[in-house]
């Protein structure tokens, strides 16, 4: 994504575009691979050594908070950030670690409406195993 375009990406959603802010967006907003705070953390500070955590954590949080961002709570203690915001389900691979999208058509999840005592908001498929080898994105 070119800088003009993250700028007024970050301006439309009411961010004030900082070089740091910049930084973290530049990454986190263009990535497929689902990461935790402490990968984008390692991502950017290779470019920008000063950067600090509670930064990258902050900013990481205001995109969240200003939509540009969604946080999925992938497994037990696991915060992952995906700026894929529409509808689509996750696979994991066991081995690797790796996470990739699944298109929201290719899984189908069968009477939900007939769930007594629920009311949902919302949900999507968690898939787990090993990715085959043609399509393991390493
Ligand atoms: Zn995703």
């Amino acid at each position: 994504m070119v800088s003009d375009e993250l700028i007024s990406i970050l301006e439309r959603s009411g961010i004030q575009p900082s070089a740091h802010r910049m930084a973290v967006a530049h990454y986190v907003l263009g990535t497929a691979e689902h990461p935790s705070a402490d990968q984008v953390l390692a991502k950017v500070s290779a470019k920008f050594p000063y950067i600090s955590r509670a930064t990258v954590y902050n900013t990481l949080n205001l995109f969240v908070e200003k939509g540009l961002l969604q946080e999925l709570y992938l497994a037990e203690g696991k915060v992952v950030f995906d700026p894929k915001l529409d509808r689509h389900h996750h696979f994991i691979d066991e081995e690797t670690g790796i996470i990739q999208d699944v298109p929201w058509e290719d899984v189908q999840v069968c009477n939900i409406e007939n769930l007594k005592g629920f009311e949902i908001r919302d949900y999507q498929v968690v898939l787990r195993g090993r990715a085959k080898p043609a399509k393991r994105r390493i």
